[in-house]
Order: structure tokens, then C-alpha cells, then sequence
């Protein structure tokens, strides 16, 4: 863990830091998005954005190989 930064004491997101520009891919394994606010420093993993995702198609599609038979 690093220090504390700039969101540790943030409770609210301005519509700025939570609406996103743009979305570039990067590599074949995930995306960065740009966000209003000018940040564009996350790149996300498309099998982590799965993982979060609840829907049917997502879940099947993050289950581990041996266990989707
Ligand atoms: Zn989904």
C-alpha cells in the first residue's frame, strides 16, 4: 500500500472525474479510459472488468476454463 493520496479524503466525484472521453485499447488485455477531469492514468484488464461485471454472459466468460463445461 502506498500513502494516502487525493481520495482518501474524497467522498463525493465531481461528474468530471467519473465521465469518461474517451477509451483507447491497449494491447489485447485491456483498455485506459480518459476521464473529463483530464486523468488518464488506469489501464483496467478486460478479465478484471469482467470479474466485476454480474451479468450472464460475463460470469460464463470469467469462470475458470476447467470449470465451465
Ligand atoms: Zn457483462
Amino acid at each position: 500500500m502506498g500513502r494516502p493520496g487525493k481520495m482518501a479524503d474524497t467522498t463525493e466525484l465531481t461528474p468530471e472525474q467519473v465521465n469518461m472521453s474517451q477509451v483507447e485499447a491497449v494491447g489485447l488485455f485491456g483498455i485506459r479510459p480518459y476521464w473529463q477531469d483530464g486523468h488518464n492514468t488506469g489501464i483496467f484488464g478486460l478479465r478484471y472488468l469482467r470479474s466485476l461485471c454480474s451479468c450472464e454472459e460475463c460470469a460464463a466468460a470469467s469462470l475458470p476454463h476447467t470449470a465451465r463445461t
